[in-house]
């Protein structure tokens, strides 16, 4: 099959993932007879200095013409000063925004092999850690209207609108349930219906729309409740489905439980049109050009951008097993480490993954 990929490789260890995240795929193109074709553009703060914009309009084109975009990260210091709109992670908002993308996918789980780095009690971690998190990533009090600050009688105060209508809910509901589909067919619907009106209409739209999923049980949960699950016994979840504001807070605290922020993926989808495949993690601005990062959130994103962007699970499942075993073996980077393993550099764990590919 004939693929275009558009890399944005991005700020700090961005350009370092990414190449390592670039060899994997290919190595997956050469043992599959497939053609990848990767297109390059600029973003963030990349973009910032070339282009005066974190996000230039001959990158949003390049993104739209291929048939995945994959993402390695943006921003750092040197432009956190810059006025709001030139920032490099208007960027990253921007690109979501063009590509119309609304359902960030983000899988939390926990390699056997890497346990250890698990903040959770040992016996809690030994019951498994093995959830996606389905997150609405365009609507609620991020994007709602009528947002400001203002003075009233004379104190300042600031505000935002919560606000989802049943179609932006129905849709990220399908993406939850199909991603149970292939996985446990259990959804947990996370929400505060105990207070929130846009809380009531989505847990509405969640028991309307599994009716299209009959094979799926739904289950609600609040979510300071949810929070909570997250830490007891986070192996009761399978798919989380839920809004832009608890989905941002419930996916950094799943990924943290698992210790390793350098080893996960994520995946934004929208309706049609190219996907956006990213590690969660920034662009560590601590160890960028010293080919220290771990590339395995990245790779295990390209992992996504085949099954997901490209309808290849076979080839994604390759990826997978090739980064266990290249785990299994020993190799470790700097994040990662622990005693006994051979610690090696970005470049060096990306070539023992794509070598597993081959
Ligand atoms: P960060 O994720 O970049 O780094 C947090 C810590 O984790 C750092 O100590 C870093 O060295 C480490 N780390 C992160 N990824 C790693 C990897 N692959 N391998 C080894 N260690 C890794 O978060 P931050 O420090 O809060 O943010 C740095 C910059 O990244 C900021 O400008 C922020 O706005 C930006 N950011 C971008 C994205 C994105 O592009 N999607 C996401 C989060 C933060």
């Amino acid at each position: 099959m004939k693929k275009t990929i558009c890399l944005l490789p991005g700020d700090g260890i961005g350009p370092e993932i990414i190449a390592q995240g670039k060899l994997a795929l290919e190595a997956v193109a050469k043992k599959f007879g497939h053609e990848f074709i990767f297109e390059e553009a600029l973003l963030g703060g990349a973009a910032v200095d070339a282009t005066g914009e974190p996000l230039p309009e001959a990158t949003v084109d390049k993104c739209k013409a291929a048939d995945a975009v994959y993402l390695g990260a943006v921003g750092g210091p040197k432009w956190d000063g810059l006025e709001p709109a030139k920032r490099a992670e208007r960027g990253l908002l921007g690109i979501r925004k063009a590509l119309g993308l609304f359902a960030n996918l983000r899988p939390a789980r926990l390699f056997p092999e890497l346990a250890g780095a698990c903040l959770l009690r040992s016996d809690i971690a030994a019951r498994g850690l093995d959830l996606v998190i389905a997150r609405e990533l365009t609507g609620d009090i991020y994007f709602g209207a009528p947002r400001g600050m203002e003075k009233r009688n004379g104190k300042r105060v600031g505000f935002n609108t919560m606000i989802y209508d049943e179609d932006e809910i129905r849709r990220i509901a399908r993406v939850a349930f199909k991603t149970a589909m292939g996985r446990k067919k259990r959804v947990c619907s996370v929400e505060k219906s105990n207070v929130l009106e846009t809380s009531r209409l989505w847990r509405d739209i969640a028991i309307q729309t599994r009716m299209e999923f009959p094979e799926v049980s739904l289950e609600h949960m609040y979510v300071d409740n949810a929070a909570m699950q997250l830490v007891r016994d986070p192996s009761q979840f399978d798919v989380i489905l839920t809004g832009n504001l608890f989905g941002d807070i419930l996916s950094d605290e799943a990924a943290a439980i698992t210790g390793s922020l350098g080893m996960l993926p994520s995946a934004s989808l929208g309706e049609s049109g190219p996907g956006l495949f990213e590690p969660i993690h920034g662009s560590a601005p601590d160890i960028a050009g010293k080919d220290m990062a771990n590339p395995l959130g990245t790779i295990l994103s390209g992992a996504m951008l085949l099954r997901l962007g490209f309808d290849m699970p076979a080839e994604a499942e390759t990826v997978e097993n090739a980064v266990r075993d290249a785990l299994a073996s020993g190799f470790r980077t700097g994040d990662i480490m622990e005693d006994g393993k051979t610690l090696v550099s970005c470049s060096a764990m990306g070539r023992e993954v794509a070598a597993r590919i081959k």
